[in-house]
């Protein structure tokens, strides 16, 4: 059995139920295997691979806080340190009630890849809640937040480890969490990314991941002869990553028609009104289907089914596993010819296969997401010289970051001979950085 295969078989067997985990590690290291293949001897001696899917440590951890009726609530809280090969672990926070050891493992180790390829010196790490952030009062999410600190700060630091937000952590939860976190260690630190801009937090963190997404499509489109201008676009999702890759893509010429949330989606065949989400997203926490009121001539679908709008372009911008088979089908016999991964993993396997096999563009989301954490890595330097930078300083280095990954991706795959395959591309360019530091760092 070749070293890849006994490896995956391996982390099946020791970490059980862990599906998730188990997909995100499977996807990786079968795009190794043409760099594996011709280092199988060096790497088996050195178990490598062995080590790159250990977490270097998992901290998991009672969060309780008391809700608004006096009742005490109890959540798990979890941090997963997983290699720290080229910088100290750096990650995001989430707050889901989906979330569990195998959803956090995926997310850290797929934050390994994508820290790596943003050329910056972050090594990967997530953590974050099964507590639901939604339908809580402010003081409730600050109850919460500050228990979850208490713990966790013995574990993070500036130069250790540097979370941040995710899905259900935004500037609300980050301000809680950093108030904490100074009070408890009486150290004013660049701790934690995402910060408000009065204290220490970065232009463009906000709109990074969804300007880094468009940026690197614009790229990718470009390279293979077509132009972004013009072009229909199915944004998924509603949050953070889907309002500012919107604002972006329309920003260069093309037209968003539809968005969602848990709860379904909304098209509006004019072109979505930004505003009119950022409203009722950013400013009253509501729900997509709010978007009709406003305005009418759009409409609410319930459910799931944004992926059978025709589009050129699609990005998947909401969680792990939201587009499947059926999906990319509806999708390219609608004419889609282009994805990218606003979200982490949102494609199962066998969409991105066919995406593949089909003779899509396909940017996967280690790759075609990562401004955000590379934005956050930029917030860390600054935070280092205790200085800011300005939107447009910010705003270009993110632009040339991104096209920096486009290329390491294209590269790698062009070396490899698959010309084309990002999904390889990405996976191979992010793991020669960590593999070249972790030899030279020796075992540990
Ligand atoms: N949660 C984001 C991600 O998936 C951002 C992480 C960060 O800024 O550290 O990459």
């Amino acid at each position: 059995m070749s070293y890849v295969d006994e490896v995956y078989e391996r982390v099946v067997a020791q970490n059980p139920g862990e599906a998730e985990f188990h997909q995100a590690v499977k996807e990786v290291l079968d795009s190794l295997k043409l760099a594996i293949d011709a280092n199988e001897e060096k790497y088996r001696k050195m178990a490598l691979l062995e080590r790159l899917v250990e977490p270097e440590r998992i901290i998991s951890f009672r969060v309780p806080w008391v809700d608004d009726d006096g009742q005490v609530q109890v959540n798990k809280g979890y941090r997963v340190q997983f290699n720290s090969a080229i910088g100290p672990y750096k990650g995001g926070l989430r707050l889901h009630p989906s979330v569990n050891q195998s959803i956090l493992k995926f997310l850290g180790f797929e934050q390994v890849f994508k820290n790596s390829l943003t050329g910056l010196p972050i090594g990967g790490g997530k953590g974050g809640s099964n507590f639901d952030p939604k339908g809580k009062s402010d003081r409730e999410v600050m109850a919460f937040c500050q228990s979850f600190m208490t713990e966790l700060s013995k574990y993070i630091g500036a130069d250790q480890d540097v979370p941040a937000g995710d899905i259900g952590v935004g500037a609300r939860e980050i301000g809680f969490l950093y108030g904490q976190y100074k009070r408890l260690t009486g150290l004013y630190e660049g701790v934690l990314t995402g910060k408000g801009l009065t204290y220490g937090g970065s232009l463009v963190r906000t709109q990074a991941t969804g300007y880094g997404l468009v940026y690197i499509v614009d790229e990718m489109l470009k390279k293979n002869g077509k132009e972004l201008a013009g072009k229909t676009v199915v944004i998924s999702g509603s949050g953070n990553v889907a309002i500012y890759a919107t604002e972006k893509a329309q920003q260069l010429g093309a037209k968003v028609v539809a968005l969602s949330d848990s709860n379904g989606y909304v098209y509006d065949k004019d072109g979505i009104k930004l505003d009119v989400v950022k409203e009722i997203k950013e400013v009253r926490r509501g729900r997509i289907k709010e978007y009709v009121d406003k305005v009418p001539t759009a409409v609410y679908t319930e459910g799931k089914g944004i992926w059978t709008i025709p589009c050129d372009i699609a990005l998947p911008c909401a969680t792990q596993n939201e587009l499947n088979l059926d999906d990319a089908k509806a999708l390219k016999s609608n004419g889609c010819f282009a994805v990218a991964e606003g979200a982490n993993m949102p494609s199962t396997r066998e969409a991105t296969d066919f995406f593949l096999e089909n003779g899509m563009l396909f940017m996967p989301g280690k790759a075609a997401n990562a401004g955000g954490v590379a934005t956050s890595a930029l917030e860390m330097s600054q935070n280092s010289e205790r200085l800011s930078w300005s939107f447009e300083e910010v705003d270009e280095k993110l632009h040339k970051i991104m096209v920096d990954i486009f290329a390491k991706a294209d590269d790698a795959a062009k070396r490899y001979g698959v010309a084309g395959n990002y999904v390889v591309g990405a996976n191979i360019a992010g793991f020669e950085k960590v593999v070249d530091a972790m030899t030279a760092q020796g075992i540990v």
